[in-house]
């Protein structure tokens, strides 16, 4: 029998580093399935936040996060900090006065200097 909905096991297995090793991937079904606890994968989850985000270019907190899921922005590259509330560009690191939907800094950044005192 196979489950209807098709999982990946070793996402959440104690296991998946020495099965990576010998190239065992993405199995659905597994003898050897131990099941990571929940909160080795919160920590999983952070590291992976920690790698998207990076750390704020304003005060250097590591507590920050990609504005994906922020209702307000939206945009995944974006960054946030949750210690001083900066949102800034995870491409260049500009940071944005303020928060707004659709905010990118790539106008700042392209228009020429006396364009950009007329636009401000
Ligand atoms: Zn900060
Ligand atoms: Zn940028």
């Amino acid at each position: 029998m196979k489950n209807e909905e098709p999982t990946n096991l070793c996402t959440t297995c104690e296991n998946m580093p020495e099965c990576l090793e010998v190239g065992i991937l993405e199995r659905e079904t597994c003898n050897d399935y131990e099941p990571r606890s929940l909160d080795d994968l919160v920590e999983a989850d952070k590291f992976v936040n920690e790698v998207m985000a990076g750390s704020c270019p304003r005060c250097g907190s590591e507590n920050t996060n990609d504005c994906e899921v922020d209702s307000l922005v939206e945009d995944n590259t974006v960054g946030y900090c949750l210690n001083c509330a900066t949102y800034w560009c995870l491409e260049c690191g500009h940071i944005f006065k303020g928060a707004k939907k659709g905010m990118e800094c790539y106008p700042i950044r392209f228009v020429p200097n006396v364009l950009q005192k007329m636009v401000t």
